[in-house]
């Protein structure tokens, strides 16, 4: 490292906090060092009312790009010149790619990153019809990605919590600015009947919310005997590696059973991509930092 940082060496970044545990400086740093690429990637702690101040700095620094984790992602999206179609939809922000003038676009790759994910193991969204568990970040970010690429259907269910009306939202913007989006609702995941039927007719399960993850790895987010074998079945979920629902979407034979890691990749490699113009050595990062 101390002999590659030079003069000219641009800064990349990540905001939020906590950021201390985050994986992205060795991911970022592995790759520019990799690919010969003259930047380095720091991580700093901003609190939320200090993200202006922190994309003023930026922009005096004339940073690369940076990214944006939580608290800071809405905030970001607010303070940027310019925002992509996603990034608008969803409004919210993980990467911002800062231009030689000081312009900054801000982009969201989560459901880049997740519809990667899939097609890394062979899930194609276009034409199929989706169920999608969770109306938070995460799930806000696929609902609109996989609208944007095409999906035909997607099916929105959720406890009717706080985060119940931004689902609401969410179904109405898509319906609005997505004109290829043919069917697009929400409903009470309770509902079991409802439930039932919108997965028994679909191709892909999404689950998007906190069921699964530590310290609820053995809350399944919908009854098992939902699963079926022409099922494609996905998490979010990385904490635990294989959470429940995919380790019973194994057991049953569903069609696939991809688990969150990849998404967490391959949103960095989309990230990457839009900082360097280059494709970051996933395989290896994968294998470094992400097994
Ligand atoms: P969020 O707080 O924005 O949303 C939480 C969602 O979970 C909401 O839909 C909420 O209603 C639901 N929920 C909360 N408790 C629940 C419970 N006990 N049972 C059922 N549903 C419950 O969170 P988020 O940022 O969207 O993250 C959700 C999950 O996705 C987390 O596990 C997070 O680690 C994971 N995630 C993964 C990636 C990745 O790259 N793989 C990226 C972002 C988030």
């Amino acid at each position: 490292m101390e002999r590659r940082i030079n003069g000219h060496t641009r800064l990349y970044a990540l905001i939020g906090s906590p950021v201390g545990h985050s994986g992205s400086p060795a991911m970022y740093n592995y790759s520019f060092e990799k690919l010969g690429i003259d930047a380095a990637y720091l991580a700093f702690d901003i609190p939320l009312e200090k993200t202006k101040d922190a994309i003023e700095a930026f922009r005096t620094l004339n940073v690369g790009g940076f990214n944006i984790t939580m608290p800071n992602k809405t905030a970001t999206a607010r303070l940027v010149d310019r925002l992509s179609p996603a990034a608008e939809l969803v409004g919210a922000c993980n990467t911002v790619v800062v231009e030689e003038d000081g312009t900054m676009t801000g982009h969201i790759t989560d459901g880049i990153g997740f519809i990667r994910n899939l097609k890394e193991h062979g899930v194609d969204i276009k034409g199929k019809k989706l169920v999608l568990l969770g109306t938070g970040g995460a799930a806000t970010a696929i609902a609109v990605q996989a609208a944007l690429d095409g999906a035909a259907e997607i099916a929105i269910f959720n406890r009717k919590d706080e985060f119940y009306a931004n689902g609401e939202r969410t179904v109405e913007k898509i319906k609005k600015t997505v004109p290829s989006m043919k069917k697009i609702y929400i409903e009470d995941i309770d509902d079991e009947r409802k439930l039932g039927d919108a997965i028994a007719g679909s191709d892909l399960l999404i689950n998007a919310t906190r069921a699964g993850m530590s310290p609820l790895e053995n809350v399944l987010p919908v009854p098992v005997e939902f699963l079926h074998k022409e099922l494609a079945v996905a998490d979010v979920v990385y904490n635990p590696r294989e959470t429940l629902l995919i380790k019973k979407a194994k057991e049953l034979g569903c069609k696939a059973a991809v688990g969150g890691i990849g998404m967490l990749l391959w949103q960095g490699a989309a990230a990457f991509e839009l900082f360097t113009g280059k494709e970051m050595p996933a395989q290896e990062v994968m294998e470094l930092f992400f097994s």
